[in-house]
């Protein structure tokens, strides 16, 4: 009989090694007060700390290379910039003087003051800050207890092939590490799975299970485990049978990716040679490169909240380079950049002041842009400066009337005329687009369709709106359903309106990553998907595959009213009768 151990799965990965157990080694930090004499010299104290952490930061990202490095060197970037932050040490010195307390003490202060701030504003964004914080400080921490973090390079094995690791935590740095030893996989008692070493563990895609409650006391080292990352499980006292078992099932799952990599050169055709055209969802810089290999013809919707997660609202000039870059890397092929959508659920520090009483219904996506106009103009300048290195296309969030898009382009037109007076030329017909994903962007998408350039189906927020279903909420995400006839009805008068205006419709919502979704989409007249490039090869299969008359039928037939045959749902009948 296996014991089983849950956590969450941070990748769908499968790992099969020897568990090998990181203990973190109780720091000694002591807690006194000063004489008035020794405060110069635990300032100097705990700045050559500093130093030393940073130092060891550059080193480790000197390392990184091959796969996934593009994240980790941001990560570790991420944390040097934490140690460089005034609000750190600069202030843990001023604790110093002031308090006359020694540096290990002064330093929990800051750090315990700051996260209480972090905490206060409770925000996905800021939930990686702190942890930056906590990794950055814990780095510090390790120098002034004189247990240097460079430890752990002496500290782990140097072949971590057979390897499965078990920490209580794990940081970029440690994860970039473990990775050159090519860990089989990783499991930290917590953690969430959009914690920075969960974000750098999928880039890298080693195989990860975190939240695993009381792992390093529950394993025992050497023995044999196994991840399954899709189940957030951990398996110990591993027999025979569940051994094979995973053994055949690793041997599966390579075969199946390696599988839908063919899929990848293929033409965009369906079954019943009708084309269709995949493009990439991409926000990190890596995602850029990862949508190149998936060999996607363009970038359907780049975010680009990720770049409003400071303090400070980013300049024109930082905003520039970020898409510049992702134009070089797409190297000719389009991207569609789509305006600050902060507000709802991914509201930056910087404009917290803008949050209501219900942000799913507040100051969001355009309605925020339009109201903090100075920054609106950077972004959009930094958008149309990019846009002289290659084809480059804006996108609105969350319309709902025409009134606000004659706002935004009389916005766009003027930032043109800037920068044409600035001696910088900018293609006058560079598209705009608009996100149709509120009811009433749907609804009256007749006076829309002819004021956008192209429009792109947010199904995310379309779903949640129609049905009163907050995408966050998992007490009514039973009732979250894509098949509902009300969505399939705003779908079809949005692509005809699409045909009529000769607006070109994309889906980029999850759905358009979504393999049995995608069937039912085609079956609705689009043809245009963006999707996150590692879905790309499993939806390309779904759709070459597929006869888009038979899902046609199949879907037409749903929508006027018919029951589907045996009372199977929407997607599972055009799974078995879309080919
Ligand atoms: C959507 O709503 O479908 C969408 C693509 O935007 P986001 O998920 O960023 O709200
Ligand atoms: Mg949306």
């Amino acid at each position: 009989m296996s014991l089983a151990l849950t956590g969450i799965g941070v990748t769908s990965g499968i790992a099969m090694g020897r568990v090998h157990r990181l203990t973190p080694g109780e720091l000694a930090l002591p807690e006194y007060h000063l004489e008035a004499g020794a405060v110069n010299t635990e300032v100097t104290r705990i700045r050559q700390a500093a130093q030393r952490s940073e130092r060891f930061l550059g080193e480790v990202m000197t390392r990184v290379s091959g796969r996934g490095s593009e994240t980790a060197r941001d990560l570790l970037e991420a944390h040097r910039l934490m140690l460089r932050d005034p609000m750190l040490i600069d202030a843990t010195c001023e604790r110093i003087s002031e308090q006359r307390i020694n540096a290990e003490w002064a330093l929990a202060q800051q750090s315990e003051q700051l996260q209480e701030e972090f905490r206060r504003l409770d925000d996905e964004y800021l939930a990686l800050r702190r942890e930056d914080l906590e990794q950055a400080v814990g780095l510090v921490q390790r120098e002034l207890a004189e247990q240097p973090t460079t430890d752990i390079d002496a500290r782990i094995p140097h072949h971590l092939d057979r390897t499965i690791l078990v920490a209580s935590e794990l940081g970029p740095a440690e994860l970039t590490l473990l990775s050159q030893r090519r860990v089989a996989g990783l499991i930290t008692e917590h953690g969430a799975p959009y914690s920075h070493a969960a974000i750098l563990a999928r880039s890298l895609e080693i195989p990860m299970v975190v939240g695993v409650h009381h792992a390093l006391e529950l394993l025992q080292e050497d023995e044999e485990v196994i991840i399954d990352g899709h189940y957030g499980s951990v398996l110990a006292e591993v027999d025979d049978s569940l051994r094979r078992h995973y053994a055949e099932k690793l041997d599966a799952t390579l075969r199946h990716r390696n599988d839908l990599k063919r899929y990848l050169g293929r033409p965009s055709l369906t079954a019943d040679r009708q084309p269709f055209c995949l493009h990439g969802n991409a926000e990190l810089p890596l995602e850029f490169k990862r949508c190149l290999d998936a060999r996607v013809e363009g970038i359907g919707l780049m975010r680009t909240e990720y770049m409003f997660l400071e303090e400070n609202l980013p300049d024109e000039e930082s905003q520039y380079r970020a898409y510049s870059n992702a134009v070089r890397t797409m190297n000719g092929r389009s991207i569609t950049i789509r305006t600050l959508d902060a507000g709802g659920d991914k509201l930056p520090a910087a404009l917290e002041l803008t949050r209501g009483p219900n942000p799913a219904l507040g100051l969001r996506g355009l309605r925020l842009s339009l109201s903090i106009a100075d920054a609106f103009r950077n972004q959009l300048r930094a958008i149309l400066r990019a846009s002289t290195l290659g084809p480059v296309r804006i996108l609105l969030p969350m319309l709902t009337s025409v009134a606000e898009i004659h706002q935004a382009r009389q916005l766009i037109a003027e930032c043109r005329e800037q920068l044409r007076n600035e001696g910088v030329k900018i293609d006058p017909d560079l598209p705009v687009g608009g996100m149709i994903e509120t009811p009433a962007a749907a609804l009256d998408i007749e006076s829309m369709a002819p004021e956008l350039d192209f429009l792109a189906i947010g199904t995310n927020d379309l779903i949640q709106y129609v049905l009163a279903v907050d995408r966050q909420d998992e007490l009514v995400s039973h009732i979250y359903d894509p098949t509902h006839r009300g969505i399939l009805e705003l779908i079809t008068r949005i692509v005809e309106a699409g045909r009529r205006h000769d607006r070109e419709v994309t889906v980029c919502g999850e759905l358009a990553g979504d393999p049995a979704a995608v069937r039912m989409l085609i079956g609705l007249g689009v043809h245009h998907f963006s999707l996150p490039p590692a879905q790309v090869g499993a939806v390309k299969k779904s759709l070459i595959e597929c006869n888009s008359r038979r899902c046609r039928e199949l879907v037409e037939s749903y929508r006027s009213g018919n029951a589907l045959p045996d009372g199977t749902d929407l997607l599972t009948a055009l799974a078995e009768r879309g080919c």
